[in-house]
């Protein structure tokens, strides 16, 4: 069974989102604070997504989410937000997270997003062969799951690594966000298409010279996005 962190002071929330992962086949592992979170990553290399809520007595989400990343995991991770959080300044803050759920979430929501990036995640896995893609500066290994620019290793999440992967495989064509949330985040995953939008500012954060006036990823505007390299 995959383990999943569920991280989340309110103990109610915590079992509701726990009974829900168990029901759905999934292991959960709890957490109550940021530390608690931090000392069960450690004891479970294994865990295969976290869910971290934002607001914690101690430690805030964010915080756990850029010392999970900082100590090499690659593991899925959702970011439970509250609606009171305006998503421009959650998705500034959201640097290594592949996703956000906002609160309060049906327990068919959660399941969805959970079920869709853990797809990802192990799909990407099975049939991603050997073949290197390279694209003007950037080479993209699908085997190590890396892409670097002009020789170096840029750090990326999985959303982030597969929103790559479907624009190098895809050069000069232009993609509906539609296209790009059907197949980075699954077919059945009915989430917003603001998620692309998101995603791809802070995709070009990392990858552009100059994000205001991106080279790679270029918008179509009222269409998508399009590698433009
Ligand atoms: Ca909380």
């Amino acid at each position: 069974m995959k383990k999943i962190l569920v991280m989340e002071d309110e103990s109610n929330i915590r079992s509701f989102v726990v009974i829900n992962l168990r029901r759905s086949g999934y292991e959960p592992i709890e957490a109550a604070t940021g530390t608690e979170a931090l000392e069960k990553v450690k004891a479970n290399p294994d865990i295969c997504l976290a869910l971290l809520d934002v607001m914690l007595p101690d430690i805030d989400g964010f915080e756990v989410c850029r010392r999970i990343r900082a100590s090499g995991s690659k593991m899925g991770i959702i970011m439970l937000t509250a609606k009171s959080q305006e998503i421009d300044k959650v998705t500034g803050l959201m640097t290594g997270a592949d996703d956000y759920v906002t609160k309060p979430f049906s327990p068919a929501e959660l399941t969805a997003r959970v079920d869709a990036l853990v797809r990802r995640l192990g799909t990407d896995e099975e049939d991603s062969g050997n073949n290197e893609l390279v694209s003007g500066p950037f080479v993209l290994n699908p085997r190590n799951r890396t892409l670097e620019k002009d020789g170096q290793r840029l750090k990326l999440t999985q959303i982030e690594y597969l929103l790559m992967k479907l624009f190098m495989e895809n050069p000069g064509k232009a993609m509906s966000r539609e296209d790009i949330l059907a197949a980075v985040w699954g077919g059945d995953f009915s989430g917003e298409l603001k998620t692309v939008d998101v995603n791809i500012r802070r995709l070009r954060i990392k990858i552009e010279s100059d994000p205001t006036e991106p080279e790679y990823i270029t918008t179509v505007w009222g269409y998508g996005y399009k590698w433009g390299y």
